[in-house]
């Protein structure tokens, strides 16, 4: 996610003649300076607008440090934080303490009850994902009927790749409905086969926003403009028409699943190998079905379906 995957859209005629510098991907220091805080700002705006403004149980899917923690915290009655990188677990609770519930895990093997979440966030993981049907599959199970995804992917066809591919200065295909993988870990995808999988898996898309184009100007502007302002009024343009390099959506599960009944800390926790639930073992959880334990280590749960073995 370069700077300059985020370039403002240009006219064929001015676009750069160096087609693999759009690719690249730098993830190290992304969210410094000005500009990402822009765009920071925007995500946050968006994210904002898309979660329920009231829930039961929120799981930040993909968590990183916590960066988006401030649009949810106050909203839910408990939050579930879940990476599978222990350092940024470590970062995400040194930020928010005891406010949230971390859980270090995979995202192929959810450690969750059925309907034990009524909003799920996905924000800048999908790209990753190699699984993605298995993944939103994952999610369709933790969901409650009525439940919300809130997720955010890597549009193929913005307006940059279509400008480019016209000029003949990529040879990649942006109206083509397969996944592109142009660097490894990477992937980005036509808003077709992401509605259509989201369909296919149980969800209910709609609600889109557009960043990663006019936050740039945003940036610009002199500092007595609104934060963000101007990417937050264009978001659900850019969303609609397809046209911006990130595109956020709302999902809604589709199903009768009513919410899970509250239980204590742990009570919707379930065996990423087995699926059943979990007791607590202090320190840690453990199934009764398996034998597997999943020990707890500092406020942090290891779920890991690898870990657990007997
Ligand atoms: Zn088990």
């Amino acid at each position: 996610v370069k700077t300059s995957s985020e370039k403002i859209v240009l006219p064929p005629r001015d676009i750069p003649n160096s087609p693999g510098l759009y690719e690249e991907v730098e993830y190290q220091e992304f969210w410094t300076g000005r500009e990402k805080q822009s765009l920071n700002d925007l995500e946050q705006a968006i994210v904002r607008e898309l979660l329920p403004r009231r829930g039961r149980r929120l799981l930040d899917l993909g968590c990183g440090y916590g960066r988006l923690a401030d649009c949810y915290l106050d909203r839910f009655e408990a939050v579930v934080m879940l990476d599978g990188s222990l350092a940024l677990l470590r970062s995400a609770q040194k930020a928010l303490g005891g406010k949230a519930i971390y859980v270090l895990g995979d995202i192929s093997r959810l450690p969750f009850s059925p309907a034990a979440f009524d909003a799920v966030l996905m924000i800048r993981v999908f790209h990753h994902l190699s699984a993605s049907r298995l993944c939103l599959e994952e999610v369709q199970k933790i969901l409650c009927g009525g439940g919300r995804l809130i997720m955010s992917y890597s549009n193929k066809r913005n307006a940059l790749r279509i400008a480019k591919f016209l000029a003949g200065s990529t040879p990649h295909n942006p109206f083509s409905l397969k996944q592109l993988a142009v660097e490894p870990n990477f992937i980005h995808h036509h808003p077709r086969f992401v509605s259509r999988l989201l369909i296919e898996t149980g969800f209910k898309p709609s609600h889109y926003r557009g960043a990663g184009v006019l936050d740039r100007i945003a940036a610009f502007l002199p500092r007595a403009t609104k934060k963000a302002h101007c990417g937050v009024r264009l978001a659900p343009i850019l969303g609609k028409t397809f046209m911006a390099p990130w595109i956020f959506c709302r999902a809604v599960a589709e199903k009768s699943q009513p919410p899970r009944p509250g239980e204590g800390f742990g009570g919707f926790l379930a065996c990423p190998a087995c699926q059943r639930a979990l007791v607590e073992l202090r320190p840690g959880f453990g199934c009764e079905n398996c034998r597997r334990e999943y020990p707890e280590r500092d406020g942090i749960i290891d779920l890991r379906p690898d870990r657990g073995r007997p």
